[in-house]
């Protein structure tokens, strides 16, 4: 069987480019270097969460159409227009993302949120991690609401039925090595390595979707910097910069973030790379609640600077320049039921104590810094209401870091703290793409039959991420990479 176009990777970027591709009348493989058992790269680990911007509460709800009348009562939800999604994209990344590839993010990301469904995938409201009960309702927060129904191990079987169902060829244990040119430069096929061998394959267009470098601890710590290779890798170990690489060396231009990462604090006591029965499960984001100190007991960052969404990914690269890569959240008993599920998980590294001395010893934290720190940010603390479903003001008055929101007293016992090291999610850096998905080379020309989409390109993030943008991201470039793929290789056939 011949192929017009060929993804190589097997993730959320690849699934909706093969799909898009099939649409538009291209035979499609899919080629994925995992096993089956690890199907759907960092997708697969994702809680499914998508951020899109949409006008108003019925334009959210008609992607849900099993929400019940009382459900919908039951939500509070502020419009989260394409306008915002573009500021908070810019602020977060301080400016640097490009402004076209923003711009056709957040104004086809509700677009591709319907498109998605059309091909089968289903939503519901993020209750559990994205909402506050506050008055009997749920109060939801931060621009991010729907997730795929099964968070990302149901995202990810729900667009592989849809790729069934469309007639895509998918092969495991394949993995991509070359990319094949002709003479005048063109991608016309790749090698791919299987355990029984290597062999060529030729296509019309390729669309790399193939993740990331951020399960590979040589090119971690040449780009992002030393210890970098200690970090732990949240999601498939498989995403080891191989596409990037490939693009590299048949002259395509490096772009974007590439000293930067995608990072979360993370279980001190995970393993090397993701477990698939735990998920996202080792993160620990409920830290705007309660204080972050390191073993010597100091605070480090401003835990209520923003909602959890805008802070996350910047305090997971803070916490890797702490002593020993670790630090602690600690919380009392006034805000415990608030935490997310994660905190509950069997697979958690956390102490409880009566008192704060007792609480450093157990987790071996210098107890004397640890009191005067805690003693310091009780100490600052004015009256103010505390809303945690909203930015409440409720903040530290002169201590270094403050507290911007939600400071609460850390006073009543028994005590919680919980260890975190740096969780790496993805890395930044990565290809250039035209705004038809096509990878361009170092003299600013596109290379004619190669797309890219997803984790491997850059230009979108830098420095920090609105949480729910990077499958966002990888759908809406995947969308665009397929069609334009599938119309590269209808291009070539005619000539
Ligand atoms: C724990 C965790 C939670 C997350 N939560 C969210 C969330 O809720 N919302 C959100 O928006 N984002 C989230 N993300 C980020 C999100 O997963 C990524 O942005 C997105 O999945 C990237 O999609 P992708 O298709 O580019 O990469 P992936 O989904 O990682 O797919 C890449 C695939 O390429 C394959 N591959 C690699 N090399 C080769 C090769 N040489 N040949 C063939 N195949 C190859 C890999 O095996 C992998 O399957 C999370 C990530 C993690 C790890």
């Amino acid at each position: 069987m011949a192929y017009d176009v060929i993804v190589i990777g097997g993730g959320n970027a690849a699934m909706c480019a093969a799909l898009s591709a099939r649409e538009h009348g291209a035979r499609v493989l899919v080629l994925e270097k995992a096993p089956e058992a690890w199907r759907g790269g960092n997708g697969f680990f994702t809680a499914g969460g998508f951020r899109f911007g949409f006008k108003s509460f019925e334009e959210l709800a008609e992607l849900v159409p099993d929400l019940s009348d009382q459900e919908k009562a039951s939500m509070e939800v502020d419009p989260y227009t394409a306008e915002q999604f573009y500021d908070d994209l810019m602020r977060v990344t301080e400016e640097c993302a490009d402004p076209d590839m923003a711009m056709l993010l957040v104004s086809e990301s509700l677009p591709t949120v319907r498109w998605m469904r059309d091909r089968g995938v289903r939503w519901i409201p993020m209750f559990g991690r994205q909402a506050y009960k506050v008055g009997g309702k749920f109060r939801f927060w931060g621009g991010l609401v729907l997730e795929a129904v099964g968070g990302g191990a149901g995202l990810i079987d729900m667009e592989y039925q849809s790729a069934a169902k469309n007639g895509i060829d998918v092969r495991f244990e394949s993995k991509a090595t070359k990319l094949v040119t002709d003479d005048r430069g063109a991608v016309t096929g790749v090698v791919v390595r299987t355990p029984a061998g290597s062999e060529t394959i030729d296509a019309g267009a390729i669309v790399l979707a193939s993740g990331g470098f951020e399960a590979n601890p040589e090119m971690r710590t040449r780009y992002l910097g030393p210890n970098w290779e200690l970090a732990r890798v949240r999601g498939t170990p498989y995403n080891t910069g191989d596409g990037i690489k490939m693009a590299l060396e048949i002259g395509a231009l490096p772009w974007g973030h590439w000293s930067g990462c995608h990072s979360v604090q993370w279980d001190l006591n995970a393993p090397w790379h993701g477990d698939r029965k735990v998920g996202d499960n080792f993160q620990k984001h409920s830290y705007p609640l309660g204080l972050i100190v390191n073993l010597q007991g100091e605070r480090f960052v401003d835990e209520g600077a923003d909602f959890r969404n805008y802070t996350y990914v910047k305090y997971g690269r803070a916490v890797i320049g702490q002593p020993r890569r670790t630090a602690f959240q600690i919380f009392d008993q006034k805000v415990l039921h608030n935490l997310r599920e994660e905190y509950r998980i069997r697979e958690v590294t956390k102490a409880e104590d009566m008192t704060l001395e007792g609480l450093a010893r157990k987790l071996e934290i210098d107890a004397d810094g640890f009191v005067a720190t805690v003693r310091a940010y009780n100490a600052s603390l004015r009256p103010g209401d505390y809303n945690p479903a909203v930015k409440d003001g409720k903040a530290t008055h002169g201590i270094t870091p403050p507290k911007s929101n939600w400071a609460l007293p850390l006073d009543s016992p028994p005590y919680v703290g919980y260890a975190v090291t740096t969780g790496i999610t993805f890395t930044f850096g990565g290809l250039k793409i035209t705004s038809e998905g096509q990878v361009i080379d170092c003299e600013q020309r596109p290379i004619p039959g190669l797309f890219a989409a997803g984790e491997l390109v850059g230009g979108l993030f830098y420095h920090n991420y609105p949480g729910g943008a990077g499958l966002m991201a990888g759908a809406v470039f995947g969308r665009v990479a397929g069609r334009s793929a599938a119309a590269a290789s209808r291009k070539g056939a005619a000539r």
